[in-house]
């Protein structure tokens, strides 16, 4: 597949559209949500403003839910003039909604070069997590995911990222959204510049103001971004594992070639975590592939020494995904091989798999 550096928007788009897309975007004014506070006290400050703006504008956008510089009433008019003349603050429109027996929510969002990712709203006993997308589509290629069946188109900006939840938010207002999950479409590390910006929004109390505690970042196991986020604590960290040799995890997971499991834990090791804190494993269960009692056991010899809990998800069944689920027993016997050896581990209930809004199922449109 044909994949262009990033270019001054951030994206990296494939096929033969990319002038186009490009002059199109570069049409467009710059997004306030494509930039992190920080960007934007830089930005105000060279337009000669004071730096108290800078929360002003981020209180209206973040916590008021305006979208329209005129509708920042504590602003003079001509200054609203002039920051529309260069900014604008767009969110992702949705275009369609599904809703679970179990009440889970898939929202369909459609971006501004119309192309669509999905968001899911996961209402839980005490709290309701947002899980939102980083790309659309996706070039991992787990074998168990529809989500990298058609590759990867591009990567979202911040602002997209960031986006989803504020669309959300805005769709669903007596929601009090507690908890974000960086799990959606694509994975985060591999769009690591506009995942880190994203975060900034989400946990600065400037802006969002989400606890770190309360935003996950889901990953496959890119090294390189995995010590780019510890360089920047700023979120919690989940590693889709999903196997306990590299024989089973590079017939799941083709980038257990490029970073195979040795090495992943290593960087987990070295992961710095803040005190009471843990890394979540996510083991996705397939029948007769990794669901023994001695993958079990296997696994928690490779997680000795490394603060971390365990999320065992019993695989979503797919027409297109050549794998099954295990037998309730089997995962209960998993999970308490684990239990017995004092590693946390959670079963996952699957949410939102009647509307394909569960782990593993998100198409963004691609897949209807
Ligand atoms: S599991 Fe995540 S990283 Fe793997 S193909 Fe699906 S979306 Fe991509």
């Amino acid at each position: 597949m044909k994949v262009i550096p990033e270019n001054m928007a951030g994206f990296t788009v494939p096929g033969e559209n990319v002038r186009a897309i490009r002059r199109f975007l570069t049409a467009r004014k710059r997004n306030l949500l494509d930039m992190s506070p920080e960007d934007i006290a830089l930005f105000l400050e060279k337009m000669g403003l004071q730096p108290y703006r800078c929360g002003q504008i981020l209180r209206w956008v973040y916590r008021r839910g305006v979208r329209d510089f005129e509708g920042m009433t504590d602003i003079s008019r001509d200054l609203r003039k002039r920051l529309s003349l260069q900014l604008d603050i767009s969110i992702p429109e949705i275009a369609a909604v599904d809703t679970s027996r179990d009440g889970t929510r898939k929202f369909l969002l459609q971006l501004v070069d119309g192309l669509q990712v999905e968001s899911v709203l996961i209402p839980e006993r005490n709290h309701i997590t947002c899980c939102i997308s980083t790309q659309v589509g996706c070039a991992q290629g787990c074998r168990f995911c529809l989500t990298g069946r058609r590759g990867l188109l591009r990567n979202l900006s911040s602002g997209e990222i960031v986006g989803q939840l504020l669309a959300l938010k805005e769709a669903c207002p007596a929601e009090n959204i507690t908890n974000v999950v960086l799990m959606g479409m694509g994975e985060p590390l591999a769009n690591i510049h506009h995942t880190l910006r994203a975060l900034e929004v989400l946990i600065s109390p400037q802006a969002l103001g989400i606890s770190r505690k309360h935003v996950t970042v889901s990953t496959v196991g890119l090294i390189p971004g995995i010590r780019k986020l510890a360089a920047k604590p700023s979120a919690s960290l989940a590693v889709s594992l999903n196997a306990a040799t590299d024989e089973v995890r590079n017939r799941l997971m083709p980038v257990n070639r490029r970073y195979p499991l040795g090495e992943l834990l290593a960087a987990l090791r070295a992961y710095p975590l803040p005190p009471g804190r843990r890394i979540t494993i996510e083991y996705v269960m397939i029948a007769d592939v990794n669901d023994t009692p001695a993958d079990a056991r296997r696994l928690v010899s490779l997680l000795r020494g490394i603060r971390v809990k365990v999320n065992l998800i019993p695989l979503n069944e797919a027409p297109e995904i050549p794998f099954s689920r295990p037998d309730e027993y089997t995962v209960l016997n998993f999970q308490n091989e684990l239990l017995e050896r004092h590693i946390t581990a959670i079963i996952r209930k699957s949410r939102g798999s009647d509307i394909r809004a569960a782990c593993g199922q998100l198409q963004g449109g691609l897949g209807r």
